[in-house]
This record gives structure tokens, sequence and C-alpha cells, in this order.
């Protein structure tokens, strides 16, 4: 499908009517029906928008907690019925979309690891079809597959869904990172480039992990214009049955919007705000995630230096082996030239790694 089609066929009505930053929050998971409306009753709603609560949770492992089902959708429409919020949860198949459809939820996600499955989404989409007025919102793949996250839009499209938006959850990474999921702001980009009337919303809690992060990645949403914030927040944070460790109070959370706004519109009375200061600032944020990898992935080849140490400790094996040096050398100039890189810096680069990992070696 042209995506120029499914970017001007979306229906933005539903999020424009409301002041930036479009907020939705809630609990990770429903636990209990005083939970959930002492969660609610705390929001401000001249800040929040929807609230959400999972009905249904995802676990990566069995025999975690998985949700109260069913029975918590009553409870979303309790809090409907006593906050005027709007409600929102999310669903992971057919059954989940009627029952949801059945308590008046007004907003359905898709998490990230059901719009990883093409047949969960086309089952999700055949359920949705002929349902024009529910906002459909969908998940970040939980890897970095941005065709299989436009497949999903697509799949929902087809169906005559129209108030389509995304959710920036993050992307699992396998390397040591201090985020639970890890932005790559730069991919997101791209992904807004081809469809720049879908809205986009950041999931700081689930890209954090923590809740000490969600400001700065709210900032950096802030920045780049995103259309809203999910956040999770809960009325114990440190009792929640599942994500503890990411969700704040509601009054936390408050705190976090308000000096989102101020700082926001100070910046915009700075003369920093002409679009070349905005653009440097774009690119930056490229720069500083690309080398939080890059840190990363010099400390997981220092660690393999040191098992090699070892291993040629406990083995008469010389710790400077000159044919494997050089074919090092080769290979990686060869590689970093077809990608554009200059041979000067991969020769630096490459010489500094090989002296720190016989540093490394030599002090086993
Ligand atoms: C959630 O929002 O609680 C959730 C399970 O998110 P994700 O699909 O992003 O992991
Ligand atoms: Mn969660």
């Amino acid at each position: 499908m042209e995506k120029e089609i499914l970017n001007n066929s979306i229906d933005r009505s539903w999020i424009e009517k409301w002041n930036s930053p479009f907020t939705i929050s809630g609990p990770c998971s429903a636990e209990s029906e005083e939970q959930v409306i002492e969660t609610a009753q705390r929001l401000d709603p001249a800040y929040v928008q929807v609230f959400r609560a999972g009905i249904w949770k995802p676990r990566t492992k069995p025999n975690n907690f998985e949700g109260v089902g069913k029975k918590g959708l009553q409870w979303l429409k309790n809090v409907k019925r006593k906050t005027g919020l709007m409600t929102a949860t999310e669903i992971a198949n057919s059954e989940h979309v009627k029952l949801a459809l059945s308590f008046d939820i007004d907003v359905l996600w898709i998490g990230a690891r059901s719009t990883s499955s093409p047949f969960i989404v086309q089952e999700i989409a055949d359920s949705l079809e002929g349902k024009k007025d529910k906002v459909i919102l969908v998940k970040n793949p939980i890897h970095p597959d941005i065709e299989l996250w436009i497949g999903a839009l697509e799949r929902l499209f087809k169906k005559g869904v129209r108030k389509l938006g995304v959710i920036h959850r993050g992307f699992y990474t396998y390397q040591a990172s201090k985020y639970r999921n890890q932005p790559n702001w730069n991919l997101l980009s791209k992904f807004r480039s081809f469809f720049p009337r879908i809205p986009v919303i950041c999931d700081p809690s689930h890209i954090c992990g923590n809740k000490e992060g969600i400001f700065s990645i709210s900032k950096i949403a802030y920045h780049f214009k995103y259309d809203g914030l999910m956040i999770e927040c809960h009325c114990n944070p440190d009792k929640a049955w599942s994500d503890s460790q990411q969700q704040i109070t509601p009054e936390k959370l408050l705190e976090l919007l308000k000096q989102l706004i101020d700082s926001s519109k100070s910046k915009e009375s700075k003369s920093e705000n002409n679009q070349i200061q905005k653009n440097l600032d774009s690119l930056r944020i490229f720069i500083d995630e690309l080398d939080e990898n890059i840190i990363a992935l010099l400390a997981e080849r220092m660690k393999i230096s040191k098992q090699l140490g070892t291993l040629k400790k406990g083995s008469d094996v010389s710790i400077l082996q000159p044919n494997r040096w050089v074919e090092i050398m080769n290979k990686s100039i060869k590689l970093g030239k077809n990608l554009g890189l200059s041979e000067e810096l991969l020769k630096g680069v490459f010489k500094l790694l090989h002296k720190e990992s016989i540093k490394i070696q030599n002090r086993m």
C-alpha cells in the first residue's frame, strides 16, 4: 500500500481537540477496583485525558500475574463514570476486542509483542471491521522492524480504521543499556517522515524501565513534537503487581507535566528556538544515543578481551598475536571503507582498541 494514501487518510480529530501534551496515564495493570479508582481520582483531569490500565498482561514468562481479565473492564467503566476520563486498555485477540467494546473502552492499543505477530494483528483488524469510531494505537514491535509496524497499520487501515495512532515504547536490545527498551530516536524520525500525519505518543515508562529517566525522555518527545505521552502511574507504585520500578504517583506525574510545559515555554521564549538550533538539537540527540551504544559495545568487547586473557594465561599462547592483529586491522578497514569511513579513523580506533585489549590481558 502507498504510504501516502495511509498518511493522508488518517483521522487526527480525536487527538487534535486536546491541548498538548495529550496524556494517557494509569497503572501498568488493573489490580483491584480500589486501586484503579484511587489512581484515576488522583489524576488531574486538566492534564490527563485518558486513563490506561492493562487488563490482559502479556508477560514474558508464565506464572507471573497475567492481569485480572474481564472483571477489570467494569472497573474501567466505573472510572469513566466517576471521573469523566476516557479509558484505554491493551487488546491482544478478537475476544479482547469484543469484550473491550462491550464495556465501551474508548482507546484500544496493540502491545509491542502483538504488533510483532501478523496473525494476531490480522485477527484484531478483522474484529474491528466497521468500528470506525474507535481509536486504535499500535505500539512499535519489540524489534526495530519498521515494515512490520507499518504492516500492522495497513492491516487496520484496510478494515476501515482511521482513528489510528502509534505508541513509541522503544526497542529490545541485547546490549547492556541504561534503557529497558532503546528509544532509537533516529529510526522514529524516519518512521515519522513517512507518516507525518499519524499521531505519535511516546511511552517513556517502557523506554526507561525506571522512574528517573521519564522526565528526560518526555522532554525529548516534546522536542520532537510528539502528539502525546503515555506514562504509567499508580496510587502506590512500590506495591504494583507489574512494572513497579517504572511507575510514579499521580502527584509526581502532575509535577512532571507542569515542569515539561514550563521548560518548553522557557525554551520557546529564548532565541535558541530558531530552526537551525532545533535541527542541531535533534542531531545531537541521535549522536548521544549512538555514543551510548558505542560505549556499551566497547564494554562488551573488553569483557571478551578479559576472557581471552584468562584462556591465554592458562596455556602457553602468547598475548600478542601479530597475524591476528593484522587480520583484524585489514578486515576492519575494508568493512569501514565500504561504509564510507576514512582509513585514518579506522586505523586510529582499532589501534587504540588493540592497545587496550593487550593491556587488559597483560594485567591478568
Ligand atoms: C504496557 O503498556 O503495560 C505494556 C505491556 O507495554 P508493551 O507492549 O510496550 O511492553
Ligand atoms: Mn507496563
